[in-house]
């Protein structure tokens, strides 16, 4: 097939050729004599992306998933009692892996374009009195619903009525793109990825624990092995590793915080906000509407376009595939087929980010749902426009 394939789902990301270079090395031994010169600033820089001075990362071959399943394995016990919310597929996927986890759930069932609902979780707490409750979970980026959820809003709620629980948030979508604050939040353990924000392939899963946090190992009785943060602290305090490292992840990663330094998290934040922005305006004058229902759930990293009554997102999904080459992302569970997504994270510009706008309109047409062509794409462009900046004096 001629030309290049657009690949615009919410991970994995497009991995810019810097970071593929990058990662295009000789196998190396993780054991070298010179490997903490490499190791040791990569730990501390990815603290600078998580907002921590006082936390501690670990980087686990994994996925998001093994990053959860580190979290509660080091830090809660069988029966635990723990707050969660389910608003989408991946924060009910949370609350499958803690119910299996063995933990005493409870879990609030919130609609699919909403997100955590921090009022309820003020009150369940404040009624809390003998705080038995160790763990309030929370998605900052519900992937499935394009659903961003205020986690200094649930640190104030554990703060109102000075609960001691730990704050656990699924940053998997969010870190690298959307700004988020470890410290200033007291947050008590993040859990991200490579294959989002970060713009590498999938395999590293990335962890950031507050003190708090590390200090619950101690009492932690869950079986774990290969996610023993022990191991971890052990080894990587020499700048080493437990196990294999997956070597050309890791010289992947040190040229994704480079670029991300280089251009200024800040930065990378307000262009993340910017190509939301403009993938909005387009949804907007296809005159649909966000999953989100409501301005202050808007992502900056993926949005849920609601296709109208009798169409079906997913055939838009299928169709942009099979004749543009362009992968957008379907809808699941309970919102399947009533939506598509853009996934708008990473590495991402202007003229990219057009692109699904384009190829969206283009399957819609084809499919004669009712859409303008080129309404999409004129107002996106007309937004981006009217913000634009040169990236280089002239
Ligand atoms: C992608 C994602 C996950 C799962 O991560 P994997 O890397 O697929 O294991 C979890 N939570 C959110 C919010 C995600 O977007």
């Amino acid at each position: 097939m001629s030309g290049r394939n657009f690949l615009f789902i919410p991970g994995p990301t497009t991995v810019p050729r810097r970071i593929q270079n990058a990662m295009n090395i000789e196998q190396e031994d993780m054991r070298a004599l010179d490997l903490p010169e490499f190791t040791k600033p990569l730990y501390e820089d990815m603290k600078k992306i998580f907002k921590t001075k006082t936390g501690r990362v670990f980087i686990f071959p994994a996925s998001g998933t093994g990053g959860w399943e580190s979290a509660v394995a080091n830090t809660l016990n069988v029966g635990d009692k723990v707050l969660m919310s389910g608003f989408g597929h991946f924060s009910n996927l949370w609350i499958d892996l803690c119910q299996r986890w063995g933990l005493d759930v409870q879990a609030l069932a919130e609609a699919w374009g909403d997100g955590v609902p921090v009022e309820k979780y003020a009150d369940i707490l404040a009624a809390d009195k003998q705080h038995e409750i160790k763990a309030v979970f929370a998605t900052h980026n519900e992937t499935a619903t394009g659903v961003a959820s205020d986690i200094a809003g649930v640190r104030k709620a554990l703060d109102a009525c000075n609960h001691p629980a730990l704050l656990f948030v699924d940053g998997v979508s969010s870190i690298g793109s959307i700004d988020f604050r470890m410290d200033e939040w007291g947050v008590d353990i993040c859990v991200s990825g490579s294959q989002k924000g970060l713009m590498l392939p999938t395999g590293l899963g990335i962890v950031c624990a507050s003190e708090k946090a590390l200090a619950c190992r101690a009492g932690s009785k869950l079986p774990k092995t290969f996610f023993d943060w022990n191991d971890q602290i052990k080894t990587n305090d020499l700048g080493y590793f437990p196990y294999t490292p997956p070597m050309n992840l890791l010289r992947g990663l040190r040229a994704s915080l480079d670029m991300i330094f280089e251009e200024g998290l800040e930065n990378v934040f307000a262009r993340h906000k910017r190509m939301a922005t403009a993938v909005r305006a387009a949804v907007s004058a296809w005159g649909m509407q966000p999953i989100a229902t409501a301005e202050k759930w808007y992502s900056d990293t993926v949005t849920a376009v609601k296709v109208p009554a009798g169409c079906d997102g997913n055939a838009v999904v299928r169709h942009a595939y099979s004749y543009y080459n362009l992968a957008l992302s379907i809808s699941l569970g309970k919102i399947a087929g009533q939506a598509f997504r853009i996934g708008h994270l990473g590495d991402m510009n202007e003229l990219m980010v057009l692109t699904p706008i384009n190829g969206a309109e283009m399957s819609m047409k084809d499919l004669g749902y009712p859409i303008t062509l080129g309404s999409g794409v004129a107002a996106a462009q007309a937004y981006l426009c009217a913000t634009a900046k040169p990236r280089i004096a002239q």
